[in-house]
């Protein structure tokens, strides 16, 4: 049997005639470009808002932009620092440089692979500006405590939900903790475009104008009326039509990722050598389910072999890239994120996995425990 990671084949094929009358209303309008008057990005944006239950949405170009533009949007840059978890996607700490500020790396939570409150207290400095959690695989950061930390130290906190679409914490959707949320629709996140786009979400007005006039080369609502330089970052027209079509099936996408996980999870109990733990009161959207495996090349080789794809996501901690080698860090400096991520191995997990195909991933886990 062939296993996919993801199988983005599987979602298009269910959904063709919705992405097909999507996209050709928007040949027939010619409403490709995210210009302020596209109403298809409008009323995305518009729906999205809805969804994540917020007062603002600013449809961007992909989820890095919509970082960096948030960050920017909140006057931070050169000579400020900000709190970034040790393991997550680049872009994450990526878009703290780019927009001209130093990231400052905190360890993750061993069990809970998110940002540890603590560690982030201890890496406070008279500059940080910021701390941007990363809620992992679609599971909730300690938000409790760093909503406290935040408030406390008067940080600009910005939740990166790139992977964690419709998460809740303590009955609370993700993206509803800090001053403004990153989203991400890269075509394999849990609610994925047909190439890149992203949003921004926040309650405060201020910012979302500023977020807004940064995305479209510093323009206010007037065409030609540039208040400051942006830059230029705009969701498709085509992109946004197919999101709406999509938007209306994540639920029960994310119903469907729930119950797969809570299956690997039972079925996995006492096969692996570990698995993420949820914070309290918590509620994943599963991105990604993800295992600990201490003989994990070995493992990932016969599950191959197998036909079983998987992937090892992320196989270093950030600060230990190539890219801040300069800094000089080393696995002593985060030993949390450097054990996790010697460990870690995604298994396939989409909506449409049929439970035949999970059982043959589990009883080949099975297999190779009783090796
Ligand atoms: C995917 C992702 C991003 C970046 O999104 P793009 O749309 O690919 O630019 C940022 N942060 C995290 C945690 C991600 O997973």
């Amino acid at each position: 049997m062939k296993i996919p990671l993801v199988d983005l084949h599987a979602q298009h094929n269910a959904m063709q005639a919705e992405i097909a009358a999507a996209m050709s209303s928007v040949m027939a309008d010619s409403a490709f470009v995210g210009n302020p008057a596209n109403p298809y990005v409008r009323a995305f944006e518009e729906q999205f808002a809805a969804f994540t239950q917020t007062a603002h949405c600013v449809a961007c170009g992909n989820g890095t932009d919509s970082l960096e533009i948030l960050l920017a949007a909140a006057g931070v840059g050169r000579g400020d620092e900000v709190l970034v978890p040790a393991v997550s996607w680049i872009a994450t700490s990526e878009a703290v440089t780019t927009c001209g500020a130093t990231p400052v790396f905190v360890d993750v939570l061993r069990d809970e692979y998110t940002m540890d409150p603590a560690c982030a207290e201890s890496k406070l400095t008279s500059r940080t500006v910021a701390i941007i959690p990363v809620h992992l695989y679609g599971a909730p950061a300690r938000m409790s405590e760093l909503c406290a930390f935040a408030q406390r130290h008067n940080l600009f906190l910005l939740e990166d939900c790139a992977q964690a679409h419709g998460a809740t914490y303590q009955g609370r959707q993700v993206g509803l903790f800090g001053h403004a949320a990153s989203y991400s629709f890269f075509p394999s996140k849990n609610l994925g475009a047909l190439g890149d786009a992203g949003a921004m979400t926040t309650n405060d007005a201020a910012l979302a104008r500023r977020a807004r006039m940064i995305a479209q080369h510093g323009q206010s609502e007037y065409k030609h009326d540039h208040q400051i330089e942006g830059r230029n970052s705009r969701m498709d027209g085509l992109q946004a039509a197919v999101l709406s079509a999509k938007l209306r099936h994540l639920p029960a996408w994310t119903s469907a990722r729930k119950t797969l996980s809570r299956r690997y999870r039972l079925n996995l109990e006492g096969l692996v050598d570990g698995m993420q733990s949820l914070p309290e009161g918590s509620d994943s959207v599963f991105h990604l389910f993800v295992i600990e495996l201490t003989e994990r090349s070995a493992a990932a080789e016969a599950l191959a072999k197998a036909g079983i794809s998987t992937a090892v996501q992320y196989p270093a901690p950030l600060p230990l890239l190539r890219a801040y080698e300069h800094l000089g860090f080393s696995v002593a400096d985060f030993p949390n994120a450097a054990a996790m991520t010697s460990r870690i191995l995604s298994l396939p997990l989409y909506p449409e996995l049929a439970v035949a195909q999970q059982d043959y991933v589990i009883s080949n886990l099975a297999a190779l425990r009783r090796r």
